[in-house]
């Protein structure tokens, strides 16, 4: 049995989290729950799961994380949205508790240092973004050395046909309905650019001390395949599963063991054809500043905070969808390479594009 506490308890991981402990009495329990500002569903889960003490608001309750975080649990996953779940999985690290991560913001940020952390502590960072779970699986059975290349698999988003000169004026209805997923608004937009495959890039790249150049990305509109990987002998080795992050968070959260998750498996009788292709980098500009932004980890910072930012003010209809990558492209510039020793110098340099990516919009 597997006691488990939830940040982020009222999102789209969240959710799928909780559906799986509620299926899974036998092996897991919850112990503990974070959200901000969703009141009425935070209240929900503690009727739902019988808990009195153990759920918390970080809008309300300053002290939340540490106080959840006090719980005697076996791991924690994070599934707060965007840069605040930096702060989180450190405090998890720092209490000494395995972290099952669905927040990529926090290995894209401060990939090396969230890392050494764990290590110092002995500690596991399981990977719940369903490509990097997919790889970490591989990684695992197949044995690190023996790989030669990384292969992301995208779905494109909903305007992966759609001709470059129509990019500028689509609404944000149009970005938030992704045709394979169903996910927080944040990241259904970046699906959208292919910012989270850009993101999902600089993860790969830190999570498993992988240069950029033997990263690759397809596109794949089933969203089947999770990933794969080559090996040195030329041979590609896939994850294939139904798009379900509860199989994703359901290995995190049952590892280093293989249970029956009763999740609706794959028939490939009913499955069809599997296409694969490569991406229009041109069109999505997000994809390609990835790779320039991957090489250190001061861009890596500055591509996610300019990012979020961005992203931010096209939700609330301040700019246009093309650009999230205009004013992004011009954040990078400004970012060489820049030591980044400590958490307070990552946050440093957050703040510093963030503020970079506020005047970009201003400008717009
Ligand atoms: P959602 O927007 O659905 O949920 C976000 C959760 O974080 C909510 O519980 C929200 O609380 C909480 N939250 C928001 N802001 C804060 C804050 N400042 N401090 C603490 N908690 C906060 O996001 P998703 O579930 O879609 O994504 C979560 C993370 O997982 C992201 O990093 C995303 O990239 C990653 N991910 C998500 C996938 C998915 O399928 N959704 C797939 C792969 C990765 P409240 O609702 O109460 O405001
Ligand atoms: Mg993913």
């Amino acid at each position: 049995m597997k006691r488990v506490i939830v940040l982020g308890a009222t999102g789209s991981i969240g959710s799928s989290t909780l559906r799986l402990i509620k299926d899974h009495p036998q092996d897991l329990a919850l112990v503990g729950a974070t959200a901000h500002s969703n009141f009425d569903k935070l209240k929900e889960i503690a009727t739902l799961f019988n808990i009195k003490n153990g759920i918390f608001s970080t809008k309300t309750d300053e002290d939340a994380l540490s106080k959840v975080l006090d719980i005697d649990c076996d791991i924690v996953v994070n599934g707060i949205s965007g840069s605040p779940g930096l702060k989180a999985s450190i405090m998890v690290l720092e209490k000494g508790r395995d972290l099952a991560l669905a927040n990529k913001e926090t290995i894209v940020m401060a990939g090396n240092l969230i890392k050494k952390l764990a290590a110092a502590k002995n500690l596991k960072i399981l990977p719940v973004d369903s490509e990097h779970s997919a790889i970490f699986t591989l990684i695992e059975k197949i044995g690190g050395e023996n790989v030669s290349e990384i292969i992301l698999t995208a779905s494109g988003g909903p305007f992966k046909n759609l001709p470059k000169e129509q990019m500028e004026s689509v609404t944000v209805a149009q970005a938030l309905n992704h045709p394979t997923w169903k996910m927080g608004a944040k990241i259904t937009i970046d699906s959208a650019s292919l910012a989270n495959k850009g993101l999902e890039v600089i993860e790969a790249k830190w999570l498993f001390d992988v240069p950029e150049e033997k990263i690759k990305v397809i596109i794949h509109p089933q969203s089947l395949v999770h990933s794969f990987v080559r090996t040195h002998d030329g041979i590609l080795y896939g994850q294939i599963s139904k798009p379900d992050m509860r199989q994703p968070i359901f290995a995190a959260l049952t590892h280093p063991n293989c249970l029956d998750s009763g999740l609706p498996i794959l028939d490939l009788w009913e499955t069809g054809s599997l296409e694969f292709s490569k991406p229009r980098f041109e069109d999505f500009p997000m994809l390609s500043l990835a790779y320039d932004a991957a090489k250190y980890e001061s861009t890596s910072i500055a591509y996610n905070a300019a990012n979020e930012v961005a992203v931010a003010a096209f939700l609330n209809e301040e700019i246009s969808f093309t650009d999230i990558p205009r004013i992004c492209g011009k954040v990078l510039a400004d970012f060489h390479k820049c030591s980044c020793e400590n958490f307070l110098r990552v946050f440093e340099l957050d703040e510093r594009a963030r503020k970079l990516a506020y005047e970009g919009i201003r400008k717009c």
